[in-house]
């Protein structure tokens, strides 16, 4: 069966055509725009390919609740031109069939459970470090939706004693996305991520940040395995220094296997690796009726 997915995200739209085993025949990627510039684009990637059903993984926030006039809505995003876009609403009306929704990260952990990392197990989250932070969490087999959707990226943290740099969350001082993600790592130090590879310190702040979300996501939710991806953690030094000082954290507390001796095995890299976030929506796409 052919099955559409399409990774909407704030930057590119990257559209594939694929098949319920994750595999993927066919690629696009078009730069995400205004929508009136970027729909039609997109849409026509799909014309004529007979794919079944479309999977969509979106940047958010997204309405995901079925019984909201809003329902497949974007919301009060940061990228103006898309707020209260329908894009299911859009897609569907265009391509006439069946439409899987959810947010891209929800997609990514969707796709490691049935096809990756987490495949097998009935709880995961997984996290992407890049131009934001995201968290898509599943547990009990299923994604994770409430009064919106998690926005695990905002968690609140303690800054590092030696951190000036004010932030790059426009709603919170101390927030793990302000404080981590890329344009946060890039305005602190000046630099763009990838030419800080050998600045150790940078590296250090950055996991003690992400491993204070990690241990709080690890209370919250916890997951039988935290998959890390997204543009910064190309930076594979972060893996260790991550694990270590999030044990460091959790400090015996939980005091499970996997966390007390098998801390490689359950802070993983995505077994979909950069593709997690296009298998995600196709994977959203399976299941779409
Ligand atoms: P998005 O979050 O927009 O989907 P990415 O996950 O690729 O995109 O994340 C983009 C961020 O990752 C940027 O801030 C970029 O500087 C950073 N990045 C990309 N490649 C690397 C790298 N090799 N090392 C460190 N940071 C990187
Ligand atoms: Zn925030």
């Amino acid at each position: 069966m052919r099955i559409g997915g399409l990774e909407a995200g704030g930057t590119k739209m990257v559209c594939a055509i694929g098949d319920e085993q994750g595999n993927i025949m066919e690629k696009k990627i078009i730069p995400t725009g205004t929508p009136e510039d970027t729909m039609p684009q997109v849409i026509d990637f799909y014309r004529g390919k007979e794919i079944r059903t479309l999977g969509i993984g979106c940047f958010g926030p997204v309405d995901l609740n079925k019984n909201s006039d809003t329902y497949g809505y974007i919301r009060q995003t940061t990228k103006l031109p898309w707020i209260n876009y329908d894009i299911v609403g859009n897609m569907k009306k265009e391509l006439q069939i069946p439409i899987g929704f959810d947010t891209d990260v929800n997609g990514a952990v969707l796709g490691e459970a049935v096809w990756g990392a987490a495949k097998g197990l009935d709880n995961a989250i997984y996290i992407t470090v890049g131009t934001g932070i995201g968290v898509g969490v599943y547990i009990g087999k299923r994604l994770v939706h409430g009064l919106m959707h998690p926005e695990a990226g905002h968690v609140l943290l303690n800054r590092h004693p030696d951190d000036h740099y004010k932030g790059h969350c426009p709603y919170h001082a101390n927030c793990a996305e302000g404080l981590a993600a890329g344009p946060a790592v890039e305005e602190r130090w000046g630099r763009k991520a990838m030419e800080l590879a050998d600045r150790e310190e940078v590296w250090e702040m950055e996991a003690y940040y992400i491993s204070q979300a990690i241990a709080d996501y690890i209370f919250a939710y916890s997951p039988e395995k935290i998959i890390l991806g997204g543009g910064i953690m190309h930076q594979k030094q972060l893996y260790d220094k991550i694990r270590k000082k999030t044990s460091e954290l959790l400090n015996g507390y939980i005091a499970r296997e996997e966390i007390l001796n098998g801390m490689e095995n359950y802070i993983v890299e995505p077994l979909l690796g950069d593709e997690a976030g296009i298998k995600g929506a196709l994977c959203l796409g399976t299941l779409a009726v």
